[in-house]
């Protein structure tokens, strides 16, 4: 007789829970509770103003949230559990934590005076101390992995802005993150040139990379995402599988949102 093998059910590696955040008199985030599992693609759709950067602004440590909490992996963003109460973490901790989370946004902001190359090994030898040759290795086969091998010793103005936004996700991965966010990613390109970022993206998400994603193509929430979480005013408002959010969603202000999109 054959055993039957019941998978465990996944811990999640992102766990936000009632997540707020103000600027001023500017309450932003609402409570925002959000799961992210190992493997997991989650697409953030929302209006302009809804807190969706600021949101993964606090997951990677480029915005401090006022209450709640956001664990990554087995850490919580930016506090330490010791004995019973929670510590602000130091400016090393913090840096560590953020050295596993890559980030991709809308502007790909590579640095101007270095070639491709230098801008894939940057992190990982200034910030993780890896060896130059062994960084430079795996540059080669992020590039490889992103489709621009032969442009490893060019500069960023040489390349197209898809070209350049490939090369940013190829620096994000270069830290070899366990989790890794993209903050619209093509909304800065070209209409013509969204298509290979989107497919570069769709690629890591069949290859099981962890990803958050913020963007506004639905068509891309659709085939490539796990998960669609609708946010609106500082609160997710709807999340579940894209065919249901996208193809019948249940809130009215979904359903706004979307018929833009028509
Ligand atoms: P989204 O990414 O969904 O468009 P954001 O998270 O960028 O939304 O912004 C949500 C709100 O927070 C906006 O009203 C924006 O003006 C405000 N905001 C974002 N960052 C800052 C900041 N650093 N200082 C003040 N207000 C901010
Ligand atoms: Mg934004």
């Amino acid at each position: 007789m054959s055993e039957t093998h019941l998978a465990a059910p996944a811990k999640p590696l992102v766990c936000a829970r009632n997540v707020y955040k103000r600027f001023g008199d500017n309450e932003v985030l609402k409570g925002i509770n959000m799961d992210v599992n190992p493997g997991e693609v989650v697409v953030i759709l929302g209006p302009s103003g809804s807190g969706k950067s600021t949101f993964l602004r606090c997951i990677n440590h480029l915005e401090t949230m006022d209450q709640g909490y956001i664990l990554v992996g087995e850490e919580q963003i930016g506090y330490a559990l010791r004995g019973e109460r929670l510590h602000r973490l130091g400016a090393r901790a913090i840096a560590r934590q953020r050295s596993q989370i890559g980030m991709v946004f809308q502007q790909f902001n590579l640095y101007p005076h270095m070639t491709v190359l230098e801008n894939i090994i940057e992190a990982p030898v200034g910030v993780h101390g890896r060896k130059r040759a062994e960084a430079e290795q795996l540059a080669y086969s992020l590039l490889e992995r992103v489709g621009l091998r032969e442009k490893a010793d060019a500069y960023p103005r040489q390349l197209s802005g898809g070209q350049q936004q490939r090369v940013a996700i190829a620096r994000a991965l270069a830290i070899q993150p366990q989790l890794i966010l993209f903050d619209e990613p093509t909304s800065a390109l070209d209409p013509e040139l969204v298509g290979e970022v989107l497919a570069t993206m769709r690629d890591l998400a069949d290859q099981g990379l962890t990803m958050i994603v913020v963007t506004h193509e639905i068509g891309f929430a659709k085939e490539a995402a796990d998960r669609v979480v609708f946010m609106d005013g500082g609160v997710v408002v709807e999340e579940g599988k894209p065919a249901d959010v996208l193809g019948k969603p249940q809130h009215p202000r979904t359903r706004a949102f979307l018929s833009r999109f028509i």
